[in-house]
């Protein structure tokens, strides 16, 4: 029988909803709508396209939003100057800088990325990747969790997925998707609960030795590489959970890293792409932004 396919599209659309609710209530208690203020550093298409989803998300669900442009040839002291404008302005609830920042190669200025997020006030980061805000996380007494690991939680959650005791692997160890995620996943309690914590979980990536035989040994499987389809039916264990992170684009269509029609016939759950995942991630933006603004009204 083909696996379930995880709709991830279906619980973003649940979570946006719970956050237009929320936000509605938290305006009619008389405060100001949340604002999300990103930054946008020259003109990368897919940047573009990226701002410009969060923007009509935030819309939709009552969240203000603020777009700060800058040319590619922005210097680092600029856009510091841009950060601490926004981190002292009490509209802003949260700040995001559209990565990644241009290239040289594509007239940047050769920023360095870390200075510029370590520069976000902790309170109004809602990417989750301040230091501070990592080093929370790690602790087990998160403020903001990332985005696309805390969507993972939420899919699971809402889908009754428990990891408790599970063998969980992550593939890929960045610190935006498969480091926090592997945190999120060992940590006695999650944002939903210790249903969805507990795991005993493996962070595989590219020095892994026998990659498939560590991927075989998964009750759930998260695929967070950035490479087509490298994931393969036989790298499957039979009525495992497969989550597939990755975003590439081939010939003009989106696969991520796992072989789906492949990894349908062997998993007992799966995340399409799209439609799994990535939705989850700006539902959870949302969430984050929210959150700063009430933390922010309560003076925290
Ligand atoms: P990174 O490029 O930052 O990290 C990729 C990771 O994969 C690295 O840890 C790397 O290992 C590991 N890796 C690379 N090749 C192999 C291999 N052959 N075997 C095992 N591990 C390997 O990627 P991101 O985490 O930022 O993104 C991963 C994917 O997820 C991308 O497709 C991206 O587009 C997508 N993505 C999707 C999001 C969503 O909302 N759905 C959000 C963010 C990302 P090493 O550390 O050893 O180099």
């Amino acid at each position: 029988m083909p696996a379930t396919r995880l709709d991830g599209k279906k619980i973003a659309a649940e979570i946006r909803s719970e956050v237009a609710a929320d936000v509605e209530s938290f305006v009619a208690a008389g405060n100001a709508p949340p604002q999300l203020a990103a930054i946008l550093v020259g003109d990368d298409p897919a940047s573009q396209v990226y701002v410009r989803n969060k923007e009509r998300a935030c819309e939709k669900a009552g969240i203000a939003s603020r777009l700060d442009r800058l040319p590619a040839s922005t210097t680092q002291a600029e856009l510091l100057a841009k950060v601490a404008e926004l981190n002292a302005d009490p509209a802003a609830s949260g700040i995001l800088v559209q990565l990644p920042l241009p290239s040289p190669e594509a007239g940047g200025t050769g920023i360095d990325e870390r200075a510029v997020l370590d520069a976000i006030d902790p309170i109004k980061d809602v990417d989750a990747f301040s230091p501070v805000n990592v080093g929370l996380l790690m602790q087990g007494r998160p403020r903001f969790l990332p985005c696309t690991p805390h969507g993972i939680v939420q899919l699971l959650s809402r889908t009754n997925i428990s990891t408790s005791g599970k063998h969980v692997v992550v593939v890929g160890r960045s610190d935006i998707v498969g480091k926090p995620m592997a945190m999120m996943l060992a940590q006695k309690d999650s944002t939903c609960g210790p249903e969805t914590a507990n795991a005993t979980v493996t962070l595989a990536h590219s020095r892994t030795q026998d990659l498939a035989e560590v991927c075989r040994s998964a009750d759930i499987l998260i695929a967070a590489v950035g490479r087509p389809e490298m994931i393969r039916g036989e790298m499957i264990r039979e009525g495992a959970v497969v989550i597939d992170v990755g975003i590439n684009r081939v010939d003009d269509r989106l696969v991520g890293d796992v072989a789906f029609a492949e990894a349908e016939n062997v998993a007992s759950a799966i995340t399409p792409v799209p439609g799994g995942v990535g939705p989850l991630t700006i539902a959870m933006l949302l969430h984050n932004t929210l959150m700063a603004a009430k933390m922010q009204a309560a003076g925290n």
